[in-house]
């Protein structure tokens, strides 16, 4: 048996038709473009990756998209004025601040100071909290967690009842990942760095999502079979035939998976092209509200 392939450039490239054609009609209408603002502090090789592609995918929709370039030493009253300044400026529907930030700056302080209304990484205290709590609905998911459900929405009719195992437990993909499986009704196990004998844990799983950034960590028989297997993780191995000097693995032996899973996501075109569609959906509807 070979898994399906969970195709994400498929996936958010559909995801994306639909946000160009909604930015078209919005114009048609009159309405103003989305825009997206995006911080980032310091100058990491690969934020100023991820900022750029975010910035290019804003751009291919029809979106606006403003650049913020801080550099490393910059105070936090600097960076919480500026998104002070984003949050009254029109122009701006929504505002990411690119993490982590460098040492020395409050993260959770800064996050606190994006308008609750624009947050649209869905980082806000506020927005993670109410992710937490039954009934209550915060203004927007995360987007790589959002990219996940989406693709298991995608490949299973229905996450209800399921045996979910997430590796992994960061702020940013493992808990809000654990909170919208259990938001979908799903059973959900969360493992992390002190969990006890993981491929006995992770063997149980209908629906296995690593998120731990530990190269191809998961293997072959590790997985249940049968079941559908998301992978967070990107993680770059030394590789002398790249003219770059590595590529890019996950956190599961793909290979391995596919002759036992029934659907696996492949590292790079899995998760993380869902996460950039996940901010443009996030920025069109963080626009559509602050019409109203
Ligand atoms: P973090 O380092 O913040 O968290 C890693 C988590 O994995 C922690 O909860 C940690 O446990 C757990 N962990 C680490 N080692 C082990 C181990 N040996 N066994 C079990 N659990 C372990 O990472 P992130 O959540 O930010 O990212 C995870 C991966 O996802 C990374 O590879 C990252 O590059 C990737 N990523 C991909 C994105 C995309 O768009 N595709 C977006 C964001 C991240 P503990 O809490 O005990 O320390």
């Amino acid at each position: 048996m070979s898994a399906r392939i969970i195709d994400g450039k498929k996936i958010a490239a559909d995801v994306r038709a639909d946000i160009t054609a909604q930015v078209t009609d919005r114009k048609n209408a009159g309405l103003p473009q989305p825009g997206l603002a995006a911080v980032l502090v310091g100058e990491d090789p690969a934020s100023q990756v991820y900022v750029r592609a975010k910035q290019r995918a804003c751009e291919e929709v029809g979106m606006l998209s403003f650049g913020f370039n801080l550099p490393a030493d910059c105070t936090q009253s600097r960076l919480e004025g500026l998104l002070r300044e984003l949050n009254a400026d029109t122009r701006v529907h929504g505002i990411l601040v690119q993490l982590p930030l460098p040492s020395g700056l409050d993260e959770e302080s800064a996050l606190n100071s994006v308008a609750l209304e624009k947050d649209v990484d869905g980082f806000h205290p506020v927005n993670i909290g109410r992710l937490a709590q039954k009934g209550r609905e915060p203004l927007f998911i995360p987007c790589t967690p959002a990219g996940v459900i989406h693709l298991l929405k995608t490949t299973l009719p229905t996450l209800e009842g399921k045996n979910a195992v997430v590796l992994g437990r960061s702020n940013i993909v493992g808990m809000p990942v654990a909170l919208l499986l259990v938001r979908e009704n799903a059973t959900v196990t969360i493992c992390h760095s002190r969990t006890q004998n993981l491929p006995s844990v992770t063997r149980r799983a209908n629906i296995l999502i690593a998120a731990i950034g530990r190269e191809e960590m998961v293997r072959g028989d590790w997985i249940k079979p049968g079941a559908v297997v998301i992978d967070v993780g990107v993680n770059r191995v030394e590789d002398d035939t790249k003219d770059r000097g590595y590529r890019l693995v996950g956190d599961v032996a793909f290979d391995e998976a596919l002759g036992v899973a029934e659907a696996v996501t492949p590292v790079p075109g899995g998760v993380g092209p869902m996460t950039i569609a996940m901010l443009l959906r996030n920025t069109l509807i963080a626009a559509q509200r602050q019409e109203t």
